[in-house]
């Protein structure tokens, strides 16, 4: 790894420049099931130095920024629930309706509180989906696109691709197919590094199941 190059984030000096393979997936919902396909993307290269890595791991590890990010959608379903009440409905469609809405409110609340409780302690102990490398790769992916057409781009370090070993642990914090990862580790092993960008892979599904409520919310 090159040392000494500019930060992508902060612009100083003292940075290593980290190569990144993106992954390209794309999700289809035909018939009730739902089809995921997922493609390698472009091999890069992004230059972190690292203190903003630091600075990174450290804001994801404060669970007051989290939550306040998450309290979003119940916030706006309590809002909705709130209004519905001084409707001038039906007195039992009315109490039904505020319920149903605090409800899922206070579900959606409780179980963002528990993830973010979870994460940041693993972020903390730089352990489980959140370990260092994943940090590089949270930072270098807040610089880069979410997303391209239809594809929802991730972005892993090109070490860990190459490391079989990981590929179990990229498949968990991503949901890389073990499969996927394989093959583009192959590729990247016999193909002239001139060439890798030249012949970007074509899709193949990865995925093909009946959607589940995980599913629904990518
Ligand atoms: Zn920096």
């Amino acid at each position: 790894m090159p040392e000494n190059c500019t930060c992508r984030k902060c612009g100083g000096e003292g940075a290593t420049s980290f190569p990144i393979v993106t992954f390209r997936t794309m999700t289809v919902r035909s018939g009730g099931k739902i089809k995921k396909y997922q493609a390698m993307g472009e091999v890069m290269s992004v230059e972190l130095c690292p203190a903003c890595i630091d600075a990174w791991t450290a804001q994801r590890a404060e669970p007051r920024t989290q939550m306040i990010k998450a309290m979003k959608y119940p916030l706006l379903l309590a809002v909705l629930a709130v209004v519905i009440h001084f409707l001038g409905t039906a007195e039992i469609v009315r109490w039904a309706l505020c319920i149903l809405f605090a409800g899922f409110a206070v579900a959606i609340a409780v179980s963002e509180y528990r993830r973010i409780r979870r994460e940041t302690a693993d972020i903390r102990a730089c352990k489980g989906n959140f370990g260092r490398d994943h940090m590089t790769e949270e930072l270098a992916a807040s610089l880069l696109p979410a997303k391209h057409e239809d594809a929802h781009l991730t972005y892993v370090l090109r070490s860990r691709v190459m490391d079989a070993k990981q590929h179990q642990q990229i498949c968990r914090e991503y949901g890389i197919s073990k499969k996927k990862l394989e093959s583009v580790r192959k590729y990247l092993i016999v193909t002239p590094e001139s060439e890798v960008n030249k012949s970007l892979q074509a899709p193949e599904i990865t995925a093909d199941k009946k959607p589940n409520r995980r599913n629904r919310r990518k």
